[in-house]
């Protein structure tokens, strides 16, 4: 028999902190595999080709579109986000466990179209300090800024949509929290069963 992956999906305003949290994870979990990204905007300065995103035109990407090979995709302050399908699904099959670091539009689609993933909500400590991390990010002009505080603000209304919400005070506890909501979502009965646990052989 074997066990599906979990698609574990990692969301929440920009400036959460969802990147360095997703970092760190892998990091500590070998065995964990993340998706990476097809994008329409520039690559930011020391950002490489497949692993921090896949960067593609505009058409490239429509067209991409177009041949349903998306998971799913957004558009996120003027440029297209997307989950490539084929490596997500190939490593669920495999058994592996798939991160998704995707943004809230994103994740709500995945939500659709795979409720058996597990929604986990990426929350700053306050909205001061959400302000003080997209600064300190400094690759923004003051009109992107504006637009990410904006869009910071009305994305936390979704948090209700999620099945955990993490709060990113401290990444290493943050990180731990989410290891701890992976081990028990897969003592789930239902993914237990879901998974032939108790069938017979034979
Ligand atoms: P950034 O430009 O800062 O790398 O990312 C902007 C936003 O796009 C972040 O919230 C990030 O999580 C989100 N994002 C990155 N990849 C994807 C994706 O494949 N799909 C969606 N929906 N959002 C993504």
């Amino acid at each position: 028999m074997q066990r599906q992956g979990l698609l574990i999906v990692i969301s929440g305003p920009s400036g959460a902190g969802k990147g360095t949290i997703c970092k760190a994870l892998l990091q500590k979990n070998k065995d964990l595999k993340i998706s990476v990204s097809c994008t329409t905007r520039s690559p930011r300065e020391g950002e490489r080709e497949g692993i921090n995103y896949y960067f593609v035109s505009k058409e490239k990407f429509e067209d991409m579109i177009e041949k349903n090979e998306f998971l799913e995709y957004a558009t996120v302050y003027g440029n297209y986000y997307g989950t490539p399908r084929k490596y997500v699904e190939e490593e669920l099959k495999k058994g592996n466990d798939v991160i998704l670091e995707i943004d809230i539009q994103g994740a709500l689609m995945v939500k659709e179209r795979y409720p058996e993933g597990v929604f986990i909500f990426i929350l700053p400590p306050s909205m001061e300090e959400l302000k003080n991390r997209i600064i300190k990010r400094g690759s923004e002009t003051e009109d992107s800024l504006n637009t990410r505080f904006t869009a910071a603000f009305e994305e936390i209304k979704y948090m209700s949509k999620y099945d955990y919400a993490v709060v990113n005070d401290y990444v290493d506890e943050a990180v731990k929290k989410i290891e701890c909501i992976i081990v028990a979502e897969k003592c789930k009965c239902n993914r237990m069963l879901r998974a032939g646990y108790f069938e017979q052989e034979g």
